[in-house]
């Protein structure tokens, strides 16, 4: 009921004012209403929609957006509004609205979907991140093995031994944490004892990138295909209204200046572009091809300070850009008139955010270009199968660039079947005799090598071939990852780490057995089998700063690397005209998976690597070693044929009622009490199922893939749905229903990535 406000309440709320304009605020909580709060007289000029204010909530401060001017307050106790900080709204109408439907589609709150959209430095006050540098003390001893004497513990002599490999630049704090294998505490320990020295450090590769005069590139001649892509979304920005496009062309196909020809037109016509890439793509030659061509490039991305972030949006806000470029949460970039909205490689998952709001950049996006009257192109040469049901159906326009730049053909792909007597390898091999007579005769042509296996460390798992006792982490369900390097175990899932047992724990049996193989394995493999060969392994392990990423691929460039071994991280985007083989360890990693993605994924996976063949003069060799070999999605890659493996694949889904025919609901609840997880995942099952909404099939509750994680047990269930109007239907029924118990949390995914 709305009841207006007795000026007597006065004397009940001494802090709350009788004069001044009531605003509805959104609040990063989830909680569905809006907060009502007075701005007082002195404030009012600025308390319009979209600004934000610092207002008491639960005894504390919390910044929150101005959604509504309110007539009457909807309750009878109105606070006032500490502070209207800004002269300017942060957010606009057409953002306001852009985030109610990321609320409303993504089951969060307003003020969760708001917060989203609003870089932190903005919403909060205060310092942003910074970056450490760490270096060794001159003179500092480095001790030459793990010895556990105090001091150093090995901890500690594992971070002295990292650094000293990485004399001359230092190495960032995150980057030594990850390659050390430690927490930052031994390292803040040694600091205090003046054994290395830590230093702050704000220059940013990429914001540089985006900052310094680039050499003007004047545009390619562009082979036909391009022209006719070219030419239909100039007329398509021309035009002014909605146009969705896919762009679907092969690795090397110049998609990227397709799209600096089409931004060009959009900038021209003096409205912005946004450009969004996955996290991995977002690299200093990215932001150069782009300021070769424009000058007033922002980039926006995570590794920002806050304070960074916060000026790059308002130079966007006051029209000051003319093209952003930054991963999904660049949806969300302030350009006052959207005009282009670009895509690439739209099929990976890191447009999916993993968090409230879980949303998706790339169907935000489009609903951000629909109310602008803006063109989207979608590119990859792997589309998402949703998005190519739009374009095989004609809601997309479908833009081909079949073949290479400058006629280069497409590498040949070699499918290996391990199950054959002759490609048998011995115990603890995994690069079987094709594929090591390949890198041979790369190496002696002068090639370079790019190893693909999907997995970290060394061993899979470490188990007693006696009696099936096996290393897992104590928190999750999962056995521990061999890391030989430090020889460590590791939880993949959580980080937990230990040391490997000499004997196993329940029969004594001094003998335990690695198992699987991860890209530790391959690295050691490569240097027994090609001694003189350079190898340099890139994953997660290695990786952890964008600046450890940058200094690898600077050096494979350069040739001072021969063979290059990593994960899916070494599959996307990269550019280098010398490498002449991609071989991938095994292609059923990811294939065995149990979710309805993992062809498509291996599918993209094959593409995608196998696209960094044979991008320079010499034509480029792919050897995808496998056990399935039949497997569509490994038959349809090595030929590379996207649309006989994507029309394959949807008749699937279509059979199994998954995307792209069907949306997805899917709920996790999880937490440490596993009796309290289960009775609220069948009591949320029971009230979605009562609920009867017509068309609704219900799988599960089920016990996922991975039964816990951190010690905290998870139970889920799926929801497939005819249309959105069902899940919305469904979230309303998960939105009104009690919530959980305390310590039991529970997640709502719509449209999610993945479901294990
Ligand atoms: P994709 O994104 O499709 O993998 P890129 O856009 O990276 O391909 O293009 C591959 C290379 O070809 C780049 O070095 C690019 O500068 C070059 N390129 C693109 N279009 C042309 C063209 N029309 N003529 C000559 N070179 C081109
Ligand atoms: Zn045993
Ligand atoms: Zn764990």
């Amino acid at each position: 009921m709305v009841r207006a406000l007795d000026p007597s309440s006065r004397l009940l709320f001494p802090d709350a004012g009788t004069t001044g304009r009531l605003v509805g605020v959104a609040l990063d909580v989830p909680v569905d209403t809006l907060f009502t709060y007075r701005v007082p007289p002195s404030m009012e000029e600025r308390a319009r929609p979209g600004h934000r204010v610092i207002v008491p909530f639960r005894r504390r401060r919390r910044t929150g957006i101005i959604v509504e001017i309110q007539e009457t307050p909807a309750v009878a106790r109105v606070l006032d509004v500490h502070d209207v900080p800004d002269a300017e709204p942060v957010l606009g109408a057409d953002l306001l609205e852009l985030g109610r439907f990321v609320g409303r589609y993504y089951g969060a709150s307003l003020g969760e979907a708001l917060a989203a959209m609003v870089p932190r430095g903005i919403r909060k006050r205060g310092a942003g991140r910074l970056r450490l540098r760490v270096r060794l003390a001159p003179g500092v001893e480095v001790p030459e093995s793990d010895v556990p004497s105090t001091p150093p513990t090995a901890p500690q002599a594992r971070v002295l031994r990292v650094l000293a490999e990485h004399q001359e630049r230092g190495l960032l704090l995150a980057d030594l944490c990850r390659m050390a294998s430690v927490s930052t505490s031994p390292v803040r320990t040694l600091a205090r004892h003046g054994r290395l020295t830590l230093e702050r450090e704000r220059e940013d590769a990429l914001a540089a990138a985006a900052a310094e005069p680039a050499e003007r590139q004047a545009p390619h001649d562009l082979a036909p295909e391009q022209a006719v892509a070219v030419r239909r979304l100039t007329e398509a920005v021309e035009g002014g209204t909605f146009s969705p496009f896919l762009l679907l062309g092969v690795t090397g196909s110049g998609k990227t200046e397709v799209y600096l020809q089409a931004i060009r037109t959009c900038v021209e016509g003096g409205r912005q572009a946004i450009v969004l890439v996955p996290e991995i793509a977002l690299t200093p030659q990215t932001v150069r091809r782009f300021r070769a061509r424009f000058d007033r490039v922002a980039v926006l991305h995570s590794g920002m300070t806050e304070a960074a972030r916060a000026r790059a949006w308002q130079s966007i806000r006051d029209a000051k850009m003319d093209v952003v470029i930054g991963p999904r949460s660049a949806v969300f970039a302030p350009v006052p008139r959207l005009g282009l909205l670009v895509v690439d490689e739209e099929h990976e998952g890191t447009f999916k955010q993993q968090s409230v709001p879980r949303y998706h950049a790339r169907d935000v996006g489009m609903v951000r270009a629909q109310a602008a009257g803006a063109t989207v192109v979608l590119g990859t040469a792997t589309p998402a199968l949703e998005t190519w049901r739009h374009a095989s159906e004609g809601r997309y326009g479908l833009l081909r660039l079949p073949e290479r730049v400058g006629g280069r053909p497409m590498p040949t792909v070699q499918v290996v079947d391990m199950r054959r007597g002759e490609e048998r390898v011995g115990r603890g091999r995994h690069i079987a005799r094709t594929l090591s007579v390949r890198i041979r005769e790369a190496l002696r042509d002068g090639g370079q090598v790019i190893l693909l296996q999907n997995r970290r460390g060394f061993a899979t798992s470490v188990a007693c071939p006696r009696c099936g006792w096996i290393l897992e982490c104590p928190d999750c369900d999962l056995s521990l990852t061999y890391h030989r390097s430090h020889t460590i175990a590791l939880c993949h899932l959580c980080g937990h780490e230990t040391t490997c047992p000499p004997v196993c724990p329940d029969c004594a049996l001094p003998a335990l057995k690695m198992r699987g193989v991860g890209t530790q394995t391959v690295e050691g493999e490569l240097a027994e089998t090609f001694p003189e060969a350079r190898v340099a392994r890139m994953d997660s392990d290695t990786m952890a700063t964008r600046e450890a990423y940058e200094e690898v691929l600077g050096r494979f460039g350069r040739h001072e690397i021969d063979i290059l071994v990593g994960t899916q991280m070494i599959a996307k985007g990269l550019h280098f005209p010398r490498v002449t083989l991609v071989g991938i360890v095994s292609a059923d990693t990811a294939l065995v998976l149990p979710d309805f993605r993992s062809a498509e994924r291996t599918f993209s996976l094959v593409a995608q690597v196998a696209g960094r063949a044979g991008r320079g003069d010499a034509p480029g060799r792919v050897v995808v070693q496998t056990t399935l070999p039949d497997h569509p999605a490994i038959r349809w890659a090595a030929e590379h044929d996207y649309e006989s493996f994507a029309n394959a694949e949807t008749l699937d889904r279509k059979t199994h009622g998954y995307p792209p025919w069907r949306r997805l609901l899917r709920v996790v609840v999880r937490g440490k009490d596993e009796r309290a997880v289960e009775a609220r995942i069948d009591e949320t099952a029971r009230r979605l199922k009562d609920a009867a909404v017509s068309g609704v099939a219900l799988l599960g509750p089920a016990v996922p893939t991975v039964a816990r994680i951190q010690g905290r047990f998870r139970r889920h269930l799926l929801a497939k749905c005819p249309t959105s109007r069902e899940v919305s239907a469904l979230l309303h029924v998960l939105r009104t229903a009690r919530r959980p118990a305390r310590d039991v949390e529970e997640i709502w995914d719509v449209d999610p990535y993945q479901v294990l």
